[in-house]
């Protein structure tokens, strides 16, 4: 377990200090499966382990050079662990492997916007899918938006160069309206809505299928990892 110890981080920069094992999970990394490459050593690297994580023709050179050379010097290995439990339940757990958060959903009692990219890439617009079907369900006294931004896929939906067109303006006017006491977009309950609830438990992005690369990510980490801890 020593590369995913507490506190224990994994330079990204080719110049850094790495140990044996780090060069060589950086090398293996190096080697998986991904949508896009590129000529970047460090983006190389970030998206081995993680999986791609935006579009790379949504990002201007300044914001891709500033993420790779200023932002993410280092990457905590600690989180490792606990997203491979989550990775593995297929929902959120806690560190120990518990369903300790979905199974309070009174506690989240506040309006909530998902916003998903439409040019799906390290998760599917299906996750926040189901994170809407849930609030609607458990809070339907609080507004619940969900919107696809169509030629986004994940992180370029904060950092893109169109984002402040393309996206904020979806979360100015929901904080708009939830402020305005708008809050409820539909509600759940009652006859009326059974139709719509049908409508709601078909997945309408089934054509997407699923997400193979952060599946196959997964495994690899996975294999990695054992390889690593013997
Ligand atoms: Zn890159
Ligand atoms: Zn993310």
């Amino acid at each position: 377990m020593a590369l995913l110890r507490n506190n224990n981080t994994l330079p990204l920069f080719e110049t850094s200090k790495a140990s044996l094992r780090h060069r060589l999970l950086m090398s293996i990394a190096l080697w998986i499966p991904r949508y896009e490459r590129c000529s970047c050593k460090e983006c190389e690297v970030f998206s081995g382990i993680f999986g791609n994580a935006f579009w790379h023709q949504n990002l201007s050179h300044t914001m891709h050079h500033w993420l790779n050379k200023q932002s993410t010097r280092i990457l905590p290995m600690a989180a490792f662990p606990h997203l491979r439990k989550i990775c593995n339940s297929g929902f959120i757990v806690d560190s120990k492997g518990n369903n300790s958060y979905l199974i309070h959903p009174k506690r989240m009692a506040l309006s909530t916007l998902y916003i998903s990219g439409g040019r799906s890439l390290l998760v599917t617009p299906e996750t926040s899918f189901l994170a809407n079907k849930y609030m609607k369900l458990h809070q339907p006294g609080f507004r619940h938006e969900r919107v696809v931004v169509d030629g986004f896929g994940h992180s370029d939906l904060l950092i893109g160069e169109e984002s402040s067109k393309e996206v904020f303006p979806h979360i100015i006017s929901h904080i708009r309206l939830a402020e305005e006491g708008k809050n409820v977009v539909m509600i759940s309950k009652g006859k009326s809505c059974s139709k719509a609830a049908l409508e709601w438990a078909a997945d309408p992005y089934q054509g997407y299928g699923g997400c193979e690369t952060c599946g196959r990510t997964v495994c690899a980490m996975e294999l990695i990892y054992h390889f690593l801890y013997l």
